[in-house]
């Protein structure tokens, strides 16, 4: 039997980290993974027990409190020479957190991403392929929206520069442009043996990994959006037009993380999915067609000309040339991913009526 392959996963903690995880496990590697405490490792790894009995076994965690710190990685890497690839998704992505733009976001996002691929290049030259998680964030271009003309593609960059940064939001965003320029000017510059692709997702929606995640009062930001839909009150009557955006699921996403990892042919690529344009509306929409017992509790907003508006007002995008490079037929529907996302939710307040 040919030996399993190990992949270091970095915030492995996070919303897609955990299904990256479990998508991993699943086709039969290893997975060492770097959370910023113990009890949070502990946490994990009782969580995927129930679904991989001898996780033990497959699945290790090294801690890594800060990913800004120059050093954060080398001892991990330089403990296991068996890591063959390297995904690197820990970046900060929660807002309010009571810090300067640079030190909150900017920072860590393109720091820690040079402190990783300068590691991996130092302590881990075995290491062939590294995964790095941008954004959209790094593709859009604002003034596009509601432009037909202007279609956001694997090679378009948001022209944002750090100056633009004036709030967490713009901070986030230009965080994520600058750490992806950051991955892929090591590369050009210092030559590394391993092969980098990135995954440039817009917002990821779709099913927590564990329930036990839904005790958190919000969930990560992107799932949130979700989420906080079903505390509409349920007299609410206008049209919710936030957020207008372009969503895309989480295990899509996973699943772009490990491919790179199978496929030569996407190294040096930046993958990138999408979905759906939607608005706030879109989504409340497919619950009440999913959910007819939120009937009287959940507002209904507006429903008409939803899915217009928000085609029309928002970005246009082609992921043609991911899905052709990849082999996935289609990206997962929003339809599947509210419905998966909405069911799990009902289903853990059910289970834990004190939380309601
Ligand atoms: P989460 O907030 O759930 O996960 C972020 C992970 O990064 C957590 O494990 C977090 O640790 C860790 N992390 C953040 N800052 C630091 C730090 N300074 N030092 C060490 N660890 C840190 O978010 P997602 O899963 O949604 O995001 C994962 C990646 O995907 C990020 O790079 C994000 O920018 C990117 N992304 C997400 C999108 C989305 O819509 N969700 C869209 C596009 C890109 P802890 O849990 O301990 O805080």
């Amino acid at each position: 039997m040919s030996q399993a392959k190990t992949v270091f996963l970095t915030g492995a903690s996070g919303f897609i980290a955990l299904h990256i995880t479990n998508q991993l496990l699943s086709r039969g590697y290893h997975v060492i993974g770097t959370v910023r405490s113990q009890s949070k490792a502990d946490n994990i790894i009782n969580n995927f027990k129930a679904i991989y009995p001898d996780v033990e076994s497959k699945l290790s965690f090294e801690i890594v409190p800060d990913i800004s710190e120059p050093t954060a990685f080398d001892s991990a890497l330089q403990a296991h020479p068996e890591i063959q690839f390297v995904l690197h998704t820990a970046s900060p992505f929660s807002f309010g957190l009571d810090k300067g733009l640079d030190e909150g976001y900017l920072i860590p996002a393109t720091q820690g991403t040079k402190n990783i691929l300068t590691a991996v290049k130092k302590y881990a030259p075995q290491v062939t392929n590294v995964v790095v998680t941008s954004s959209f964030a790094s593709i859009m271009n604002f003034a596009a929206h509601g432009d037909s003309s202007f279609v956001h593609t694997e090679e378009t960059w948001n022209p944002m520069e750090r100056e633009h940064a004036t709030d967490e939001i713009t901070a986030y965003i230009i965080s994520k442009k600058l750490a992806e320029k950051v991955a892929w000017e090591f590369v050009e510059t210092e030559k590394p043996n391993f092969k980098l692709t990135t995954v440039t997702p817009p917002y990821v929606l779709g099913p927590q990994m564990f329930e036990d995640s839904l005790a958190n009062k919000t969930l990560n930001t992107s799932a949130e959006i979700v989420n906080s839909l079903l505390s509409l009150p349920a007299d609410y009557s206008e049209q919710v037009k936030e957020p207008l955006g372009t969503s895309v699921d989480v295990r899509d996403v996973a699943l772009l993380h490990i491919l790179p990892l199978e496929n030569p042919q996407l190294a040096g690529q930046r993958l990138f999915p999408t979905q759906a344009n939607f608005i706030g509306q879109s989504i409340l929409n497919i619950i009440h067609k999913e959910f007819p017992e939120l009937d009287g509790k959940v507002g209904k907003g507006q429903p008409e000309g939803a899915e217009e508006y928000a085609v029309k007002a928002g970005l246009h995008c082609d992921t043609s040339k991911t899905l052709q490079r990849t082999g996935i037929k289609a990206w997962i529907p929003l339809e599947t991913t509210v419905k998966d996302s909405v069911a799990q939710i009902l289903h853990y307040k059910k289970e834990h009526p004190e939380q309601a």
